[in-house]
């Protein structure tokens, strides 16, 4: 019998790996992106729309969700899938980077962290096990380990301390999982930029046995080369039959080159957040539709995508609806966005098959230097 959570690898290119996860939920197709739904809601989009622009799986925030609505209440309602009306495969954060980032009054002891909600200052406290909890309650598919992200930088004998804790953390929050058939529990390796503590990080995750590991610690500020440079061997120190989660990441050109080093899987608020800030991301790099030169241009974002605002709406109107505060502006720039990377994903999983990934980033690096169009 095979289990209903499992990861099957379908072709190989280099160190790159297309597969699909098999879930209860659907399937996930990889090297996938995940859009952030944060507050469950993926921020301007309606569930449907996002499922159309080909995203399999979004991400939930646990931080956000237990201070509201609250885990329990999403729980009453019968799950976070049904509570925002999205029937495909959730994967959720443990809560743990967000309370390092956002609440205040943080202690961190080895039982876990105590905190107040930068919401309404609401003393909390979150454990492997209560986040264990909450990710059940919220009916999450993949849920996270609870872990401590390592801040960076970090010298050695710091990134070790968090990297230790993280680990008993893991093995906490696999025993607190317990076995949830067709659940997945993830564990996160951490290690900073040593090899040493990434290898010994991997080595603990592994025995403890998860059915996905993340790799931690990492788009928290140390910039692209240094993170490839992590990337060049972190992945490589996880269990191969697994899928490779790379959290928090990113631009696309970051996609595109962990994706050559082994990462199956992504998540980032930057398609999404860019949206509402009037950067849209095209084949052609970046524009800024905020720009005076978008203020007659009747040409789309980007005329050779298949979206919806690229399909009907130019970038004078773009840039009007952007000017004048309308929403439709983060509705329509946002769709875009998420399109432009689900396609990314999509050509990232058919150039693996064809086994043409090499030359397929030339030319995802080539276009991209050509700069956006030149203006009427
Ligand atoms: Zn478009």
């Amino acid at each position: 019998m095979t289990s209903p959570f499992r990861f099957q690898i379908e072709a190989r290119d280099g160190r790159a790996r297309r597969g699909r996860i098999f879930t209860p939920r659907g399937e996930i197709r990889t090297p996938a992106f995940m859009p952030v739904g944060t507050a469950a809601t993926v921020k301007a989009m309606m569930p449907e729309s996002v499922a159309a622009t080909g995203a399999d799986i979004i991400l939930g925030n646990t931080y956000h969700l237990m201070l509201r609505p609250g885990a329990e209440r999403i729980d009453r309602l019968g799950g976070l899938h049904r509570f925002m009306n999205w029937g495909k495969p959730i994967l959720t954060d443990s809560g743990g980077f967000q309370v390092m980032s956002l609440a205040e009054l943080r202690k961190l002891t080895e039982e876990g962290v105590r905190f107040s909600s930068h919401v309404d200052g609401s003393r909390h406290l979150l454990t492997p096990e209560s986040s264990m909890e909450i990710q059940r309650q919220l009916g999450s598919d993949i849920v996270m380990a609870f872990d401590e992200c390592t801040p960076y930088p970090a010298d050695e004998r710091t990134a070790r301390q968090s990297m230790e804790l993280s680990m008993r953390w893991a093995l906490r929050s696999r025993e607190a999982f317990g076995d949830r058939p067709g659940h997945a529990l993830f564990g996160i390796q951490q290690g900073s930029v040593y090899p040493e503590l990434r290898a010994e990080s991997a080595e603990k995750l592994t025995a403890i046995g998860f059915e996905g590991y993340a790799i931690g610690g990492l788009a928290v500020g140390e910039g692209q080369d240094q993170m490839f440079g992590v990337l060049d061997y972190a992945p490589g120190m996880l269990p191969e039959d697994r899928p490779r989660y790379l959290m928090g990441v990113g631009k696309p050109d970051d996609i595109v080159g962990a994706v050559e080093r082994g990462v199956d899987m992504f998540d980032c608020v930057l398609p999404t957040r860019s949206g509402r800030t009037g950067q849209a991301f095209t084949r052609r790099g970046p524009v800024n539709i905020k720009n005076a030169r978008h203020a007659e241009d009747p040409r789309p974002l980007d005329p050779d995508c298949s979206c919806p605002c690229c399909a009907a709406y130019s970038r004078a109107y773009l840039h009007h609806v952007f000017k004048a505060g309308e929403i439709i502006a983060s509705m329509l720039m946002t769709w875009h966005n998420l399109h432009y990377y689900q396609e990314l994903m999509a050509g990232l999983r058919r150039a693996i098959g064809e086994g043409r990934l090499t030359a397929y980033a030339a030319a995802f690096h080539a276009q991209r230097a050509e700069e956006d169009i030149e203006p009427i």
